[in-house]
């Protein structure tokens, strides 16, 4: 099945009992017995519910996967992988990382005994250096937030490979209508649906995507031990919002290619990071690992002066100025105040979290009003 097909159709069936084309919102906690221990696969929501059942296996589709497990955050799916090791592991992570799993690996797993190294990954080669006889994990996200970095997913399951350790990949940025992590020889998908899957910035989630048998039944048992399940009306939706990935990465791909190559040109304008331009420092490893580049862009304003960006930012009418991404909505956000604001600003400037960085995900509106916006909110500067 190609993947237009599967995000409407892979995994899914219609309900057994009544012909419903759309799973039904399972709104139960647990399920009647005919006798103990006797049921129709179901024993109590935690565990399993229908309408988690069907978004699971939609995910497992779209991700070239086996087994789909959904959470009931992005950030609690994380947890769920960390939760494989033991104290005194050692987890290599790329640098440039989201700033909450940052926060969850550096200030929660830390304080069990896991060892992360953050480290720059552009170069995969890199890696190698910091693998002992305790890593067992890579952990990648690319591209990366907000500097727009790629690191190549292939070159890295490599280094999984030969080592013997778990490859792990944040699918969030690019979703697998871009990549497919799984195909390229990572062992997890991780993603938070909460943005490109759900699509709409109407739900919190999380989800993971396994292969191996072995894998996924460890994530099951932590999934089920620890709890944090999504609920049925949540499952509901990301399952709707999945349906229509496809259309809207589409858009969110030629809009974001329109608004960087407006911007570029932009006479107040210091750098633009879009992966899709020729002359980003790792193109070539996003035209080969990526479908098109995304609607996820940054760019930074001459001068470097946060009150310029500021400006901008309070100017923007189209684009509303929030956290989050990936919904329909055209965000803007800065990631200096926003979500790198703990970060010191000599740390942040090193990877290029300048004072005027302003970070867009750019939606699916009219690519007119979206250029007509910044225009308007560049004039103030
Ligand atoms: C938002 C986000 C997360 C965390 O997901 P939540 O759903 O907010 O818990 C992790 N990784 C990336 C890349 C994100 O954008």
């Amino acid at each position: 099945m190609e993947f237009n097909t599967k995000v409407i159709h892979g995994g899914q069936e219609h309900d057994q009992s009544t012909g419903a084309v759309m799973p039904p919102i399972y709104q139960t906690s647990t399920y009647a017995q005919t006798s103990p221990g006797e049921h129709k696969g179901y024993e109590y929501s935690r565990t399993g519910n229908p309408t988690r059942t069907a978004l699971e296996n939609a995910l497992a589709s779209i991700e070239n996967g086996n087994f789909g497990l959904a959470f009931a955050s992005g950030l609690a799916s994380i947890d769920a992988v960390m939760k494989l090791l033991e104290p005194g592991d050692e987890v290599i992570s790329t640098n440039d990382l989201y700033g909450g799993t940052f926060r969850l690996f550096s200030t929660i797993f830390k304080k069990f005994g896991i060892k992360f190294h953050f480290i720059g990954m552009e170069r995969a080669g890199n890696i190698e250096q910091y693998i002992n006889d305790k890593t067992r994990i890579i952990w990648v996200e690319t591209p990366t937030n907000p500097m727009l970095n790629i690191i190549d997913i292939k070159k890295c399951a490599e280094i999984a490979k030969k080592n013997d350790l778990t490859l792990v990949v944040d699918n969030t940025f690019a979703t697998p209508y871009l990549q497919c992590p799984l195909d390229l020889g990572a062992d997890i998908v991780m993603h938070s649906a909460t943005k490109y899957l759900g699509g709409h910035s109407d739900v919190v989630m999380g989800a993971l995507v396994v292969r191996n048998k072995e894998l996924a039944d460890k994530l099951y048992y932590i999934q089920n031990a620890s709890g944090a399940v999504c609920g049925p009306m949540d499952s509901f939706l990301v399952l709707r919002g999945i349906k229509t990935l496809h259309v809207r990465m589409q858009r969110h791909c030629e809009n974001g290619r329109a608004v960087a190559n407006y911007l570029k040109k932009h006479p107040k304008i210091e750098n633009v990071y879009w992966p899709g331009f020729e002359n980003h420092p790792n193109h070539e490893i996003a035209r080969a690992q990526m479908k098109d580049f995304g609607g996820m862009l940054s760019f930074a304003i001459k001068g470097n002066k946060k009150a310029d960006a500021i400006r901008v930012l309070e100017s923007l009418k189209v684009f509303t100025l929030a956290e989050s991404l990936g919904g329909v909505e055209s965000l803007s956000g800065h990631p200096a105040s926003m979500t790198h604001a703990s970060i010191p600003k000599e740390e942040r400037e090193k990877t290029g979290v300048t004072d005027s960085l302003i970070r867009l995900s750019v939606g699916i509106e009219s690519e007119k009003d979206l250029i007509r916006d910044l225009e308007n909110a560049l004039q103030k500067v």
